[in-house]
């Protein structure tokens, strides 16, 4: 327990003082983001100067997934949760994370039918599918897959493996996301370790091994869940359960039906 206690502790000085710088820098590299798209589109396509500033890119998106990850770190108390359409919500973000992954790696979206409502900040949904997405594009060597999914869960959801979450499980409808990769995979004693803050097996630079204790935190925030499973070769599924809210809660204009879009 103390152990537990030193270690939220330490989480949360750091949130602190991370978060200060975080967010000017973070505000800098949007710009510079915006600047290598700019100049990108004014060139010929076939200049050399082309893959210059998409590594350039990289680098800073590089750079924005960690000031993103300390500054929700930082923003761990300041959360505005609100009733949220999942569906409608991961396709506001689905053009950017397009973008912002290689050629290589394709990103297939398969919604649910039905558009269910949850109660989540949705800067706290983004940076759970930033993250998930990121870390799959890592695993996935040359060309592959992110498939993004959302389905009605039936039943109770499965407990995060090692997640101290073995309470009971209150009888809540739920509504599963799925983000599977056909990436490397992850062998157990890595499994095992994926939730720690700080664990990462990315080389220095490359990985903070903030992502997914940070996911995990949002999931355990909003009393939701996290599943993993991961085969090395096959690839990884990270499943997250949300639970379902009531759709009258929703204010008129956002409870009307929404047009559903075609799977792509
Ligand atoms: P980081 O990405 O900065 O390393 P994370 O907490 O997001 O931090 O991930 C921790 C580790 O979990 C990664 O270093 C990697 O070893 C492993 N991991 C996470 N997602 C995947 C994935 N989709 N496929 C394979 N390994 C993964």
């Amino acid at each position: 327990l103390l152990q537990q206690l030193l270690q939220s502790q330490k989480m949360e000085s750091i949130g602190r003082l991370a978060g200060g710088i975080a967010h000017d820098f973070n505000n800098a590299l949007g710009g510079m983001l915006g600047y290598i798209e700019l100049a990108r589109e004014k060139l010929p396509k076939e200049s050399a100067i082309q893959d210059d500033l998409h590594e350039i890119g990289t680098l800073a998106q590089r750079s924005a997934k960690l000031t993103q990850q300390l500054l929700a770190f930082a923003r761990k108390d300041v959360a505005s949760p609100r009733l949220i359409r999942l569906n409608r919500e991961i396709e506001k973000q689905l053009s950017m994370l397009r973008r912002i992954t290689r050629d290589s790696v394709e990103i297939s979206w398969t919604p649910a039918p039905h558009d269910f409502v949850i109660h989540l900040d949705p800067s706290q949904l983004s940076q759970i599918i930033m993250n998930l997405c990121i870390n799959a594009q890592d695993a996935i060597e040359g060309s592959g897959t992110i498939d993004i999914a959302t389905y009605a869960a039936h039943g109770s959801p499965p407990y995060a493996s090692g997640a101290g979450l073995q309470k009971q499980v209150p009888l809540q409808k739920y509504v599963q996301l799925t983000v599977r990769d056909t990436g490397s995979g992850m062998d157990k004693t890595t499994l095992s370790s994926i939730f720690e803050p700080f664990f990462t097996t990315k080389e220095v630079g490359r990985g903070t091994g903030l992502g997914l204790s940070t996911v995990y935190g949002i999931m355990r925030q909003n009393s939701g869940f996290i599943d993993v499973e991961s085969n090395p070769g096959t690839g990884t599924t990270f499943k997250l359960y949300f639970p379902v809210h009531e759709e009258k809660q929703l204010p008129l204009e956002e409870a009307a039906p929404k047009q559903q879009l075609p799977p792509q």
